[in-house]
């Protein structure tokens, strides 16, 4: 049995803000959002820009609070826990970040912001110490432990986000969240970080939640995917699976959008469905895009259901929409 480490259990996260009349607008950001991530596993968060990942992000780093909702990490519940403890939690989990050159200061060598995350650590290691745990650091990621005197604009984009994921791995943590980290990156140099990435589970065990709005990437990385749209998860599943035989509509709209990832030459993405229109709230978010929607996605909120062996999806008309895929 795989040991559940990252248990997100309905989290909701509201923004308020002002508009120019002063009236409050809320965003839901997060609404209900709900997922484990097992131990070992890499696990791919999809969605278009503004569905809510990098407030997820936030929120499993404990960068922010959800407005309800729980983070169980390592069996513990991250936002009941006193400052103290959670200060040192945070050993335990570590990110890397989309901008290869923004993430890294420029004043500082590159050994220096490798060791940063180690104030957090309770036991402060001696200096010969972190100089040893960052030289080490530096081979696991494919460079060099003399690299360690040098600066950031020394590095091509790649090197440096190998940097950033030395520095994310230098507390030994159990999970880190990769936000769009390799986006930045050519195609070639995506592909070899990906390759580190895979390599560095396989060795020592970490587990990564993996976000990003590039499907390739999750179905070259991930064990599993989860498909996110207006905060809410609409589908999980093994990433391969998802992809190949979508049981909710966004989520085909998504691998149909995405010419690499449609294996069987389905053609890609015709003109937007017309759905049913969004006035009022309940029912479903996504039915106004919707070629299945029917009065049902108007008067009921589809609540994510186990299907088959290891998919889960909040749609009422997945069944029909395996049905017309099915091969
Ligand atoms: P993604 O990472 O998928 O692009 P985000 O988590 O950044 O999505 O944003 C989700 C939604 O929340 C968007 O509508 C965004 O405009 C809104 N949002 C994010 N951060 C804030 C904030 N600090 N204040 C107000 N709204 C925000």
């Amino acid at each position: 049995m795989t040991k559940p480490l990252l248990d997100m259990r309905r989290l909701t996260r509201d923004y308020t803000s002002s508009t120019l009349f002063g009236t409050p607008h809320v965003t839901r950001a997060l609404d209900d959002f709900t997922l484990t991530i097992n131990k070992g596993e890499i696990f791919g968060i999809v969605g278009e820009s503004g569905c809510g990942k990098s407030t997820l992000a936030r929120i499993v780093m404990a960068l922010d609070r959800p407005s309800a909702g729980n983070v169980i990490f390592d069996d513990q519940d991250l936002f009941s826990l006193p400052e103290k403890d959670l200060t040192a939690k945070r050993e335990d989990f570590q990110m890397v970040f989309q901008d290869p050159f923004g993430s890294l200061d420029p004043r500082f060598r590159v050994g220096r912001t490798i060791a940063e995350p180690m104030h957090v650590l309770a036991r402060r290691p001696e200096k010969s110490e972190i100089r040893e745990r960052v030289a080490d650091m530096l081979e696991s990621v494919g460079l060099e432990a003399a690299h360690a005197d040098r600066h950031p604009h020394e590095f091509s984009g790649g090197q440096r986000q190998r940097i950033a994921i030395a520095r994310a791995l230098i507390t030994e943590p159990k999970l880190v969240v990769a936000d769009e980290a390799v986006s930045a990156l050519d195609l070639s140099v995506q592909a070899q970080v990906l390759n580190l990435l895979m390599d560095l589970r396989e060795k020592r065990g970490v587990t990564f939640l993996f976000i990003t709005h590039n499907l390739a990437v999750v179905d070259c990385i991930a064990d599993r995917v989860g498909v996110m749209y207006r905060g809410r998860l609409v589908e999980t599943g093994p990433a391969q699976e998802v992809f190949e035989q979508p049981h909710h509509p966004y989520t085909k709209v998504l691998a149909d959008a995405e010419p690499s990832i449609t294996r069987f030459g389905r053609p890609p993405a015709k003109a937007p469905a017309t759905g049913i229109a969004l006035n009022g709230q309940g029912g479903c978010v996504f039915r106004d895009r919707c070629p299945l929607a029917v009065e049902r996605c108007v008067a009921e909120r589809p609540e994510l259901r186990t299907m088959d062996k290891g998919r889960q999806v909040a749609c009422h008309r997945a069944e029909e929409m395996a049905q017309r895929l099915s091969p």
